[in-house]
């Protein structure tokens, strides 16, 4: 009844509040999706992270976390960042149930994993979501990254010429993860220690694998994935999502390039991008603010909008 309903009386996108024409299962309108872009900006070739002008300029494109302690995955991939209405499309599927959103979001990972090419040797690759634990799949009613697993898959195997299998049974999450949104990254990597399980060594031996999921923040979750994996006998794990959330590099960064990072991000979502709403005019400073507030690292997250902090579950 209530998909009739919609089907007779298109609603409004869900984002600008454009009236919708066309009947469609995604209530988002052409023009909010287009205007999801790739990330054009320098970054670092293993973690995707943004790079200062400074480590971009050495040409190593490689940012000092993952020279100093790579993570455990060999490299991650990300379609745009994770602002604007690519998060609005993210939440959309996560909070708001709306599973159209992951056809789209599978859509933009499935480009994202062009960026591989050159990278994987092998003709086969097990395609892995990071698992939810059964607990949350029973308040949420799915996992949504394995709904952009399933809506990648085809798109993966057609551009790549590889053939991947679906797994969901072989990486279990077998902790339950409070928010990790107000952690900085050093405490997100304690907190998901120990959060996964391989149940079957045999499965993962000598593969190698490609981790899905929704989001990618400090890389905390996907290393740790990773790590298990790898433990288990797994011989490489690539790292895929469709957004990205990226460090505020200040220093060296001319306007345009502020620009095309931010896209078509609205006013209110350009805040979530910043350490503080206090504009920072030298990197020096940024360092200081950054100690100040208990984060060492130059990842994104911990400067997600202060309202979401501690409500969003992960
Ligand atoms: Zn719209
Ligand atoms: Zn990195």
């Amino acid at each position: 009844m209530k998909s009739l309903l919609a089907a007779l009386f298109p609603c409004d996108c869900r984002f600008c509040q454009a009236s919708l024409f066309s009947v469609s299962r995604l209530p988002v309108c052409s023009s909010c999706i287009e205007s999801i872009k790739p990330i054009e900006f320098a970054r670092c070739n293993v973690c995707g992270d943004r790079l200062s002008a400074a480590n971009a300029a050495f040409g190593d494109a490689c940012c000092p976390e993952c020279a100093s302690e790579g993570p455990a995955f060999e490299r991650a991939v990300n379609y745009g960042p994770y602002s604007g209405v690519l998060k609005q499309l993210v939440h959309l599927l996560k909070y708001d149930r709306v599973r159209a959103a992951a056809n789209l979001l599978g859509r933009f990972t499935a480009e994202a994993c062009l960026q591989l090419e050159g990278d994987i040797d092998v003709p086969e690759l097990l395609l892995i979501p990071v698992p939810v634990h059964k607990l949350r799949m029973r308040s949420r009613g799915f996992n949504q990254a394995e709904l952009i697993a399933r809506a990648a898959h085809r798109g993966i195997e057609q551009s790549s010429g590889r053939h991947l299998t679906l797994d969901l049974t072989t990486l279990l999450r077998v902790r339950f993860a409070e928010s990790q949104v107000a952690l900085n990254a050093e405490e997100r990597r304690k907190q998901i220690r120990g959060s996964f399980k391989v149940a079957s060594r045999e499965r993962v031996k000598g593969r190698e694998i490609l981790l899905v999921d929704d989001v990618l923040t400090t890389g905390a979750t996907a290393s740790e994935c990773a790590r298990e994996l790898r433990l288990a006998g797994a011989s490489r794990v690539w790292v895929v999502t469709p957004a990205r959330a990226l460090a505020r590099v200040t220093a060296g960064f001319s306007e345009e390039s502020e620009r095309s990072a931010l896209g078509s991000a609205s006013a209110s979502s350009r805040n979530e991008l910043l350490v503080s709403p206090d504009p920072l005019s030298s990197g020096a400073a940024q360092g200081t603010l950054l100690q100040r507030r208990g984060i060492s690292s130059t990842y994104g997250e911990q400067r997600i909008d202060g309202h979401e902090r501690g409500t969003r579950l992960s």
